[in-house]
């Protein structure tokens, strides 16, 4: 080769490296852009599958006289973006279960979505906050869907049942297996203390009511602002107002702890929302039945 054709070659592969440079700078910018007004586009809704008309209070709230009931919903979170649909928790599909916990309405998860024009298909994140049977016992339906959950509390469920054991503590080895079916398949993603699963959703450290309960939070457009899906790191209003824990965790002060957490990222307090309290449902405009959207 001589010296003219190793130049030419040189300004070649300049040029080449220049324009691949170009093109990737302007699909990232144009990725991130897309990304950030997803950020801004995220509704809130709060999803009721059943509710039991008297539940033994002092599960509910620590410190509450025994024989005192309250009313508790059944509830599962949707976030709806520009071409995300998360679903935090899917509420469980044992229609005997839903009997022996006197719930009344009883329905699953997809059965409400339907009401809203949605589908199981269309769901493509399922976010679990814990490994308890009414809040991860119907991830089967959601085959599209990255499941996402906390690493430590996953492997601390696994721990807990045994075959001899299958259920203990709200724990069940059939969501387990479920779950190691969507980890076969690749769909399972296993995160840290905190994680972030689309721009503008958090995946929050909770407290005590398990291993390693987790809470969302999710940054809305206009007067939303912050919202906290606080599951059961609170129940009822009650538990993050007054603060005070529930009657089923390890550790009421962590729970409190985190309940400072929840409570101090929210824009409104009342936008800061407890994982079975059917108040829910009367303090926020009603798309459907059993369907509000939170803002
Ligand atoms: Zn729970």
């Amino acid at each position: 080769m001589n010296r003219m054709h190793e130049k030419i070659v040189f300004f070649e592969r300049a040029f080449l490296f220049s324009v691949s440079l170009f093109v990737l700078l302007l699909v990232q910018t144009s990725c991130s852009g897309e990304s950030s007004s997803t950020a801004k586009q995220w509704k809130v809704y709060a999803i009721k599958y059943g509710e039991t008309a008297r539940f033994n209070r002092s599960t509910l709230v620590l410190g509450a006289q025994k024989g005192e009931t309250s009313p508790m919903a059944w509830c599962a979170w949707l976030l709806r973006g520009a071409d995300r649909q998360i679903l935090i928790d899917t509420g469980f599909a044992d229609r005997k279960l839903a009997k022996k916990w006197r719930i009344a309405g009883f329905r699953t998860v997809p059965e409400a979505l339907k009401t809203i024009g949605l589908s199981a298909e269309d769901i493509t994140d399922v976010v679990i906050t814990h490994m308890h049977w009414d809040h991860v016992g119907n991830v089967g339906p959601y085959k599209q869907a990255t499941v996402w959950i906390q690493r430590r509390e996953f492997e601390w469920a696994r721990t807990i049942v045994s075959k001899e054991r299958p259920t203990r503590w709200g724990i069940r080895l059939k969501d387990l297996a479920v779950l190691g079916q969507v980890e076969r398949y690749g769909r399972l993603k296993l995160v840290g203390r905190d994680a972030q699963v689309a721009q503008g959703v958090f995946f929050r450290d909770g407290g005590a009511h398990t291993k390693a309960i987790q809470w969302v939070e999710v940054h809305t457009n206009g007067p939303s602002g912050t919202v906290a899906l606080a599951s059961d790191n609170a129940y009822l209003w009650e538990n993050i107002s007054r603060p005070v824990s529930t009657g089923s965790t390890t550790d009421p002060n962590l729970d409190i702890e985190a309940l400072g957490r929840i409570r101090s990222e929210v824009s409104r307090p009342e936008l800061a929302i407890p994982g079975h309290d059917p108040e829910t449902f009367k303090r926020f405009p009603v798309v459907a039945s059993g369907i509000v959207e939170i803002r």
